[in-house]
């Protein structure tokens, strides 16, 4: 039956199709009740998904053969036992009927109630059943969705799940899916800024979507609004395909845009760089006019991987991007692996209390030498083929910059001593996207070349809210009187000195918030391509002189709504 779900849109884009429902490994559903009159028929489903995975199971016992088949089969029979067991099915009957909880719902109390007995065991081997249980409660959980057993391949699908990597997004792609909704993440995780490089719809924080969709369900998503409809009506695909021609419309429109320069009505130029994540966006960057590559994620090389990408691997993706940019410089970000960036290859430390807060960025580089020593090797190479720039990622203190200096100047005489070309000068920028960096930078700006404003950390900092946690709401914006502060210090302390600033966070490519950047002076703009013609457009519409003129009306503002009264005002 046609119903809504909304989660928040991460990565524009319209999708029709079939969902594949990934559940996760634990279960975390939200509470969810039912009228007592439907707690018989919602007992009859969570009946026939046991029976169904109980055959299933029976089917798979008969079907081993080969050297593991005893341990595996006992494996089985151990789960079939727990499906028999008479406590496991008498406290979900309990559960939805006298606690009238939908099925999902009760699967998740039981299975909680369960592993918290067998979690309070002294016995180290009976606290690991409980992967036991979670196997079996999610079995019957998965066949509680399954509309279609035999649903081959992802093509043409839209996947529905809790969470989804980074990793595996360009994956998923490659595959055919069309678009992805999770029931957790937010709109400014890594994973959200790589739906978007790959112009895959992702909607994020849509809890109810693993309860409510089922394998094989049709869906439109909508990846601007967050909006999924499941079995949509005429009418549902009669808006869906409007949208989709609107979308076109839009394209065509700002396509024409590609050879215009980004220069306000009073004549300022602004400087578009694009953030590059793959060969496809420094392709993109270069059509459609942008000054250069202002920020390229490098750890994205690392990410997909078990082992780590030699010298020579590295050196032939930075030397391409230089290339594929035709004389336009290339600002290449040193790997920012840790935190959400986790990678496979064993780099970043696994089990680190609090990551984002961790050994990440820089200080994972700094740590890692030889590692670190790679990758500017490689980098120092691809600048005997153009324009080349070095950024460092989490830069906390000048101590890192100046070892960051000192490691690049040595690699730079051993490379020229092995008989290499390289640029006679490679400029060095930091990332400011630690608070301490943009409060004390004064101290530092003079060992750089250039900086570069990461507001998606520095408001994750400053404000003391996850990035990736979409509980948080808005609390999560860069719309805080202490951001605009902190961003107008940066930028007027790197102007004073001399130093090219650019904000190359989200909030760059946000077309919406362009006349406030333009207020605080800010000049460079790094954004994805996706975005770069609506942000000019933008740049297009305003006047420069007038937005400078209410700086200091935004840097009174004492609120969000404040802020963005101030944009009303200045007509965004
Ligand atoms: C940022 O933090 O704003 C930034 C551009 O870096 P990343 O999103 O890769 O952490
Ligand atoms: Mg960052």
């Amino acid at each position: 039956m046609r119903h809504a779900l909304s989660g928040h849109g991460a990565s524009r884009g319209n999708a029709l199709g079939r969902a594949r429902v990934r559940l996760p490994h634990a279960l975390e559903v939200a509470e969810e009740r039912i009228d007592a009159d439907a707690a018989e028929s919602e007992l009859r489903r969570l009946h026939a998904a046991i029976d169904a995975v109980r055959v299933e199971m029976r089917n798979m016992r008969s079907q081993l053969h080969g050297a593991l088949a005893h341990e595996v089969g006992e494996f089985l029979d151990l789960h079939t036992l727990l499906l028999d067991d008479p406590e496991l099915l008498q406290g979900l009957d309990d559960l939805v009927r006298k606690g009238l909880y939908g099925a999902d719902y009760a699967l998740r109390l039981q299975r909680d109630r369960l592993a918290a007995v067998f979690e309070g065991m002294d016995d180290a081997y009976f606290r690991s059943r409980v992967e036991d249980i979670d196997h079996v409660i999610g079995r019957v959980h998965a066949m509680l969705h399954k509309r279609e057993a035999d649903l081959q391949g992802v093509a043409g699908e839209i996947l529905v799940t809790d969470a989804i990597a980074p990793a595996e997004l360009s994956q998923l792609q490659a595959q055919g899916v069309l678009a992805v909704v999770t029931a957790g993440g937010s709109a400014l995780s890594h994973s959200a800024i790589l739906a978007r490089s790959l112009h895959l719809p992702l909607v994020v924080g849509a809890p109810l979507a693993l309860q409510q969709v089922n394998d094989g369900d049709v869906l439109v998503v909508d990846g601007a609004s967050g909006e999924i409809i499941v079995e949509p009506n005429a009418a549902d695909l009669r808006d869906h395909r409007a949208r989709v021609r609107e979308e076109k419309r839009e394209r065509k429109q700002l396509h024409r845009l590609r050879r215009e320069p980004s220069r306000t009505l009073d004549g300022v130029d602004v400087k578009l760089f694009a953030n590059a994540e793959s060969r496809e966006d420094v392709a993109e960057a270069h059509a459609l006019g942008a000054a250069g590559v202002g920020l390229y994620r490098t750890e994205f090389l690392f990410l997909q991987r078990s082992e780590l990408p030699d010298e020579d691997e590295q050196f032939r993706a930075y030397r391409d991007a230089v290339l594929g940019m035709t004389g336009r410089v290339v600002t290449l970000r040193t790997m920012d692996i840790g935190a959400d960036k986790a990678d496979r290859t064993g780099l970043a430390l696994a089990d680190e209390p609090n990551p984002a807060l961790g050994l990440r960025g820089v200080r994972l580089s700094l740590a890692r030498e030889a590692v670190f020593e790679t990758q500017l090797r490689a980098m120092l190479r691809a600048s005997g083929y153009g324009p080349l720039r070095v950024l460092v990622p989490m830069i906390t203190s000048r101590e890192e910059i100046v070892a960051v200096s000192r490691l690049m100047a040595r690699v730079a005489r051993d490379l020229r001593r092995e008989g290499h070309e390289i640029a006679e000068r490679v400029p060095l920028g930091a990332m400011i996207e630690v608070p301490a960096a943009a409060i004390a930078l004064s101290g530092f700006v003079g060992a750089v070349d250039f900086l570069s404003i990461g507001t998606n950390d520095l408001t994750q900092y400053v404000l003391a809210a996850d990035r990736g946690n979409d509980a948080l709401g808005d609390l999560y914006s860069p719309l805080h009187p202490a951001m605009l502060r902190l961003l107008h210090h940066v930028i007027r302390t790197g102007r004073a000195r001399g130093k090219p600033v650019a904000v190359c966070g989200e909030m760059a490519g946000d077309a919406t918030l362009a006349p406030l950047l333009l207020a605080l002076g800010l000049e460079e703009f790094s954004l994805h391509p996706g975005t770069l013609l609506e942000v000019r457009r933008a740049i297009r519409a305003h006047d420069h002189a007038t937005l400078r003129s209410a700086a200091p009306a935004l840097l009174r503002c004492r609120d969000r709504d404040a802020i963005r009264r101030w944009l009303a005002n200045v007509g965004t």
